[in-house]
């Protein structure tokens, strides 16, 4: 299997390329040259697989450079460290509808799912590639993928990881799981700004000439542990094929017959791989496309037009609060019949204008599998309360949205899978005030009267955090990631 870039299509490289570079040059994204189909025999032999294999089953249809053997390897050693049973359990809430929750990881939220396989298939990818470098991983975080990098990459060796979140914009709970992140190998640094600023200075970084020879001279390469990385979108593509597995063998439905998928969206990475899973051939009626009051998708499902031009919002959704939604353009690319220059024009306009139009034609296409909607705050608290007070289940606002989505639209009949992407003590404060309608704002307080309230647990990741020590404090104006970054390399 090749990949070729999303802005020109003459740009070939291998699933190994893909993965150690992150982003094409042309800044367009990797996506594979054809979708592999899964045939009526590798269902059944999915059914029967645990988790493990299933995900290394799917990754061997994409990364042929890797053996299925190599791959079980990784995904033992990746979903090894999630708690529980099944990494990612399908909860039955009645007869259509199911929440497939991702969340239980080393970090409580569905990054884990790719962001614990990442590791191995980049340092893997080095390998097959002859390079002998080391690799420094910057990201920009608005809280659960910061949190979920660090912990993929802790103490892998030839990795560096050095993280930026704003420094108040980032829950309670997510700060404290950053600023104790153990590893030698990670860093993690707050800056004075919002989201947007620590994201721009760290993509000035990877666009820059200049960067990229400083840190040459310490032996580092830049990679990015963001969804724009193929090594971390491919991986999420299993999580859908295995819950359509297990609906199968729980007798829930048939082998062939559709269903419909409700994802909480923000990058646009989580509901693509359903897409991807789709395009191999699992029976999919409607993937809905939920969003928060940053309702930007809603509004392109909706009209045809991507258009930046409105306010950032803040929500208790805070992972889906995104404006330029980056995965939507390998969507896109499959829409435009695989045009690179039409691709290509429509980011430019994004870029130069701020907004792009793909027509009616191509919106109606879309329009036949991408379902939409959006819930704000109160939609989002009310939808919370109504699942605990009617099922006795908690769900973190995140999957709210969702399940807020999913209420107020959903008529086809079809069975319908919610994707549950964090666990809800991530969160304590916000659903606390949802279910029990009083404000308790230190996270754990919040946690613990929560878990008398209902019958979940705190997860084991996110207990005893308030007592764990305090390992990174750093505070910078954003003019300084830059000269922070060369300190760090300097220092290892
Ligand atoms: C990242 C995230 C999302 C959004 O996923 P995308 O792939 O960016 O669309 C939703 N919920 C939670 C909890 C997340 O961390």
């Amino acid at each position: 299997m090749k990949y070729v870039s999303t802005r020109d299509t003459k740009r070939v490289v291998t699933g190994a390329q893909a993965i150690a570079e992150g982003i094409a040059p042309d800044g367009g994204l990797y996506v594979p040259e054809s979708f592999p189909a899964l045939t009526a025999e590798d269902w059944e032999k999915l059914r029967g697989m645990e988790y493990a294999e299933r995900a290394a089953f799917v990754l061997s249809l994409y990364l042929d450079e890797f053996s299925y053997e190599e791959l079980l390897g990784f995904a033992k050693e990746a979903y090894g460290r999630f708690y529980g049973e099944d990494p990612c359990p399908l909860v039955k809430i009645d007869e259509k509808q199911y929440f497939l929750e991702l969340w239980h990881g080393p970090t409580c939220a569905f990054k884990d799912m790719a962001l614990t396989m990442l590791p191995h298939l980049l340092t893997a990818s080095k390998r097959k590639l002859g390079d002998k470098g080391k690799t420094l991983i910057l990201t920009a975080t608005s809280g659960d993928t910061g949190k979920a990098a660090m912990e993929g990459f802790r103490d892998v060796d030839g990795t560096a990881i050095i993280v930026f979140y704003p420094s108040d914009g980032v829950s309670d709970m997510q700060r404290r799981q950053m600023i104790t992140q153990e590893g030698k190998n990670v860093c993690v640094c707050a800056i004075r700004g919002n989201f947007d600023d620590a994201q721009s200075a760290v993509k000035r970084i990877f666009t820059s000439k200049e960067a990229a020879e400083k840190l040459a001279a310490h032996g580092y390469k830049l990679s990015s542990a963001n969804s724009i990385n193929w090594g971390r979108l491919a991986p999420q593509i299993a999580y859908y094929i295995s819950a359509y597995c297990d609906l199968v063998n729980a007798g829930e439905i048939k082998q062939g017959e559709k269903v419909d998928f409700c994802v909480p969206t923000g990058n646009f990475g989580d509901i693509l791989a359903a897409y991807y899973a789709m395009r191999m051939g699992m029976p999919a009626g409607k993937l809905i496309c939920a969003s928060n009051s940053n309702r930007v998708l809603t509004d392109f499902f909706g009209t045809g037009k991507y258009d930046t031009h409105r306010k950032f919002v803040e929500t208790i959704s805070p992972s889906m609060d995104i404006i330029i939604s980056s995965n939507l353009e390998r969507l896109l690319f499959e829409y435009a019949g695989r045009n690179d220059k039409t691709v290509a024009a429509w980011m430019d306009a994004l870029k130069k204008e701020g907004a792009y139009s793909v027509g009616e034609e191509c919106l109606a296409r879309m329009r036949e599998l991408f379902d939409c909607g959006s819930c704000d705050e109160e939609q989002t608290a009310q939808t919370i309360a109504y699942y605990f007070d009617e099922y006795g289940y908690l769900i973190d606002p995140h999957t709210a949205v969702a399940a807020g989505v999913y209420l107020r639209g959903s008529e086809d009949g079809r069975p319908c899978v919610m994707v549950s992407t964090a666990n809800p003590y991530k969160f304590p404060a916000d659903v606390l005030a949802a279910v029990e309608g009083k404000r308790v704002d230190d996270p754990y307080a919040a946690a613990e009267q929560l878990c008398e309230a209902s019958a979940a647990e705190i997860p084991q990741p996110l207990k005893g955090l308030d007592k764990r020590a305090v390992r990174f404090t750093t505070v910078i104006d954003r003019d300084k990631i830059e000269d922070f970054v060369y300190e760090q390399v300097a220092d290892k």
